[in-house]
């Protein structure tokens, strides 16, 4: 088995494994070109009337105030009216969203009403809700209903609303699958499926749960799989639950040419005095911070409150009314500082975010790349600054590797770098009380070494 490639055999494994890393490579070398960027600003825009979507979809957009397709649009949206199965590489903030709502609510318009038609899959509570505000706005005018699915609040009014009769279902795995199991949610009109961000599916321990979806959707439908790298397990799912897809690859993300780098090196100790005097010197109105672990953010934000700030903190050792109100202060404006763990890295969409603030490095450059990500979008400019420590390093070379130039390393003026640190407190006789706890560490399974492809920065040991 396998193909001949000069005089060597490969073996069809090492031969996806190859294409994938060239692949991600492409997509990478395509972020950190600002000639792309330029290319990308200057291409003929096109109008949503020349999708041939159905009149009634124009009055959302409209709403939404969208005047031209983004480039994922622009590939995707045809295609999907083709009723073509579709691999799109992108991130959250290209737009992918109405890409693949345009082309459900437009085929939802004609067929039945009151059954689930349609089914979108998404790693994270907050996603979930920011596609069905998305869909409420796109489906204005056409009377057809979407409700979120997810754990961490009350099952009886999504049980009620799957009662009401809706045709689309923006869910995470876990409770979908109980209200599958419970009869209360029934797959068997599904026509089109869309599994978003697959591989934070994945890292998130998701996929055996995203199998199982699969298997209770009906084999005759769309699949659509948007994913913004592609691991070798997203790719193996990719190739058994989709039929001859179309790939559209948009890895040309905005962060690139409208957010500027800069490393601030630091003590270990001295983060948290760096971190208030900086905000002192930027306009500090709309700062996200990221921290490794949920007990690092909550104790950042109590520091950055005490220093005078209004701050809220994102994490999942909180309720989920608990992270609803957070995140919508911050998009707001009640709260001007957010810190979060890497749970906010993907997908949010929050208008205008100033400052990324990395006050600790995170495990990947994927991980970078989501969350400098949360700023510099929609064409606006943004910072992201990240704290380094003289651990760091080796991530900072591979970074700079990936990104294709130096980042640049700044200190603040004035401030006292010759701080000693203060001295350790003794371990008590049964040492520390748990250790630092991060939110992958619950909301999912430690990733398998292999699922560290190349431009991934190896996983490093928690502190
Ligand atoms: P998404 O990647 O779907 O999260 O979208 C990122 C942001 O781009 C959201 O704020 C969308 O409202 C916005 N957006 C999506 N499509 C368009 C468009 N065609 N024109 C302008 N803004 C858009």
């Amino acid at each position: 088995m396998g193909a001949r490639i000069g005089r060597l055999r490969y073996n069809p494994v090492t031969i996806t494994v190859v294409i994938s890393a060239v692949f991600r490579c492409f997509r990478l070398r395509e972020i950190s070109s600002a000639g792309n960027a330029r290319l990308l600003k200057n291409r003929n825009k096109v109008n949503f009337t020349q999708f041939n979507l159905d009149s009634r979809l124009l009055a959302g957009i409209k709403k939404a105030g969208y005047e031209t397709a983004t480039p994922i649009q622009e590939a995707a949206i045809p295609a999907a009216l083709r009723g073509r199965d579709i691999i799109g590489t992108a991130q959250t903030g290209t737009g992918k969203t109405a890409a693949f709502v345009l082309p459900i609510l437009n085929k939802l318009l004609e067929g039945p009403r009151n059954a689930a038609r349609a089914l979108i899959v998404t790693p994270t509570r907050e996603l979930a809700d920011q596609i069905h505000d998305v869909i409420r706005v796109l489906a204005t005018g056409t009377r057809l209903r979407s409700a979120t699915i997810y754990g961490g609040v009350g099952a009886a009014p999504q049980i009620q609303a799957l009662r009401n009769g809706v045709e689309i279902l923006v869910a995470c795995p876990g409770r979908l699958l109980d209200l599958i199991a419970q009869g209360h949610a029934k797959m068997n009109r599904i026509e089109i499926l869309v599994l978003d961000e697959g591989d934070r599916m994945f890292d998130m321990g998701f996929l055996p749960d995203v199998r199982r979806i699969i298997a209770a959707v009906p084999a005759q439908r769309q699949t659509m799989l948007f994913s913004a790298t592609f691991p070798l397990e997203v790719e193996q799912l990719a190739a058994q639950s989709l039929k001859h897809p179309q790939r559209i690859a948009m890895g040309l993300s905005r962060p690139a040419y409208t957010v500027s780098h800069a490393l601030y090196p630091v003590p270990p100790h001295l983060k948290s005095p760096l971190l208030i005097e900086l905000l002192k010197r930027i306009d500090a109105n709309s700062v996200l911070v990221f921290t490794r672990t949920r007990r690092r953010a909550e104790k950042l934000q109590q520091q950055i409150r005490r220093a005078g700030y209004k701050a809220t903190s994102l994490h999942s050792d909180r309720t989920q009314g608990q992270r609803q109100a957070a995140l919508r202060g911050f998009k707001e404006g009640i709260h001007d500082i957010m810190v979060a763990t890497d749970i906010a890295a993907r997908g949010l969409d929050v208008e205008n975010i100033s400052h990324v603030i990395n006050y600790d490095m995170p495990d990947t450059a994927d991980a970078y790349i989501h969350r400098i990500g949360r700023t510099g979008r929609a064409q606006k400019t943004g910072d992201a600054f990240t704290f380094v420590t003289s651990e760091d390093e080796d991530l900072i070379r591979k970074l700079e590797r990936i990104m294709g130039q130096p980042l640049k390393r700044e200190t603040l003026e004035g401030f006292d770098y010759a701080v000693p640190a203060p001295p350790r407190p003794a371990p008590g006789p049964r040492g520390r009380r748990g250790a630092p706890r991060s939110d992958s560490r619950r909301e999912r399974p430690a990733p398998t070494p292999k699922s560290y492809g190349k431009n991934r920065l190896a996983p490093r040991r928690r502190k």
